[in-house]
């Protein structure tokens, strides 16, 4: 048991592992590159971006966020949390900063998208939740080798990870802060 813990890192348990091979296989779908889980996660932390941002992607990449199991886990009238209220869906990392509309998700990653054209002449990558999660690891612009930290690759991973962080926010300071938030609001935020 010892000698597994010594090879085995602490977040390697069956149920991550599952999560991460579907995001690891999407990078592979996407980028034709796929990472180890260990330079997936490794990864995170060279990134540009302030450490907030970093433990940020870091708890996606480990199913750590508080959203659907760690309220359904807590088990009473805290269950009901693990889904979204208006959508009711289970709510995941994925639904809240791509699929659900009460967090500005869709506004903001277009306002992300608009601005990338105005300042790059580099096209726009669109996002997913393994893009996010994969920020520092996968080839982010056309024809770049993976590990790749051109000036593009960096303004992405710093924009990207930036609008997560900021729909990631939103959600929070209207779902756990109990703040009305007007959708509209999360992109001004850029
Ligand atoms: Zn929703």
């Amino acid at each position: 048991m010892v000698l597994q813990k010594l090879i085995k890192p602490a977040w390697d348990t069956p149920e991550r592992t599952r999560e991460m091979e579907m995001t690891l296989q999407d990078c592979a779908d996407r980028t034709g590159f796929r990472p180890t889980k260990q330079t997936y996660i490794k990864s995170t932390w060279k990134l540009p971006i302030t450490n907030v941002v970093k433990d940020f992607i870091w708890k996606i990449q480990l199913q750590l966020l508080k959203c659907r199991k760690y309220f359904t886990k807590m088990g009473g009238e805290w269950a009901e949390k693990g889904t979204c209220e208006t959508c009711a869906v289970t709510e995941t990392p994925e639904h809240i900063l791509f699929g659900c509309t009460l967090n500005g998700g869709h506004e903001t990653w277009t306002e992300a998208a608009k601005l990338w054209r105005r300042s790059s002449e580099e096209p726009w990558t669109d996002t997913s939740l393994a893009i996010v999660s994969s920020l520092g690891v996968i080839p982010l612009m056309r024809g770049s080798q993976a590990g790749a930290q051109s000036a593009n690759d960096k303004r992405y991973q710093i924009l990207v990870s930036y609008v997560a962080w900021t729909i990631w926010k939103a959600r929070c300071s209207r779902k756990i802060g109990g703040i009305e938030w007007d959708p509209q609001k999360t992109a001004s935020g850029l």
